[in-house]
């Protein structure tokens, strides 16, 4: 009887950290309100997924060819800094305190999931390098050991390049994800960061 309503529970619970129990709450609220505005939510989620590309430069979320942030003349186009996906370009952005580029990778390399560096949009960012007019690049992953895996191996196909290579220094606890680190924590590892040791 109550299909059309379950339906939308079994929608919700497929959204990250949303559980039976939060999703039934949510499909009542929706229920509860105005038709309007479910019509509203409904046809947002239908035009951020038709209007939001990847960058063709970063790769990051855009609703032009070329982001915000890469077609910004205020950047500083000598840095770039390597992330694993979008939400970590919001995070650093929302600390303010970087005013380079930024290349994301869309994950990370994890050769036992099968994740190679073909995978992953390491190719471009090759291309944009040997464009020229880079000289720094930071590799800003988060803790875990795929995020490890993936800095040095990116630290390595830089290796011979002219080019310097940093990361984020102290304070990024082991294993977590650069979403979740707080907001002074991160601002510190930009600002400390450190050059990347090729004895390693
Ligand atoms: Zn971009």
């Amino acid at each position: 009887m109550l299909g059309s309503l379950e339906n939308l529970v079994s929608a919700l619970t497929k959204l990250p950290t949303i559980g039976r129990k939060s999703a039934w709450r949510l499909a009542l609220h929706i229920m509860e309100r105005p038709e309007s505005e479910a019509k509203f939510l409904a046809d947002t989620l239908v035009t951020v997924r038709q209007k939001i590309k990847r960058c063709r430069i970063c790769y990051n979320y855009s609703e032009q060819d070329i982001c915000d942030v890469c077609a910004s003349a205020s950047r500083d186009k000598s840095i770039i800094c390597v992330v694993e996906k979008p939400t970590d370009v919001f995070t650093i952005e929302n600390s303010g305190r970087y005013r380079g580029l930024y290349h994301v990778l869309g994950g990370l390399l994890s050769p036992l999931n099968g994740i190679t560096a073909e995978k992953l949009q390491i190719a471009p960012f090759m291309e944009r390098l040997r464009a020229g007019g880079v000289e720094e690049i930071i590799i800003g992953l988060g803790g875990s050991s795929d995020a490890e895996t993936t800095s040095l191996y990116i630290a390595k196909i830089l290796k011979d390049r002219d080019i310097k290579v940093t990361r984020f220094a102290r304070g990024l606890p082991v294993g977590l994800e650069l979403e979740h680190v707080d907001q002074l924590t991160l601002t510190q590892a930009l600002n400390e960061r450190i050059d990347v040791a090729w004895t390693r």
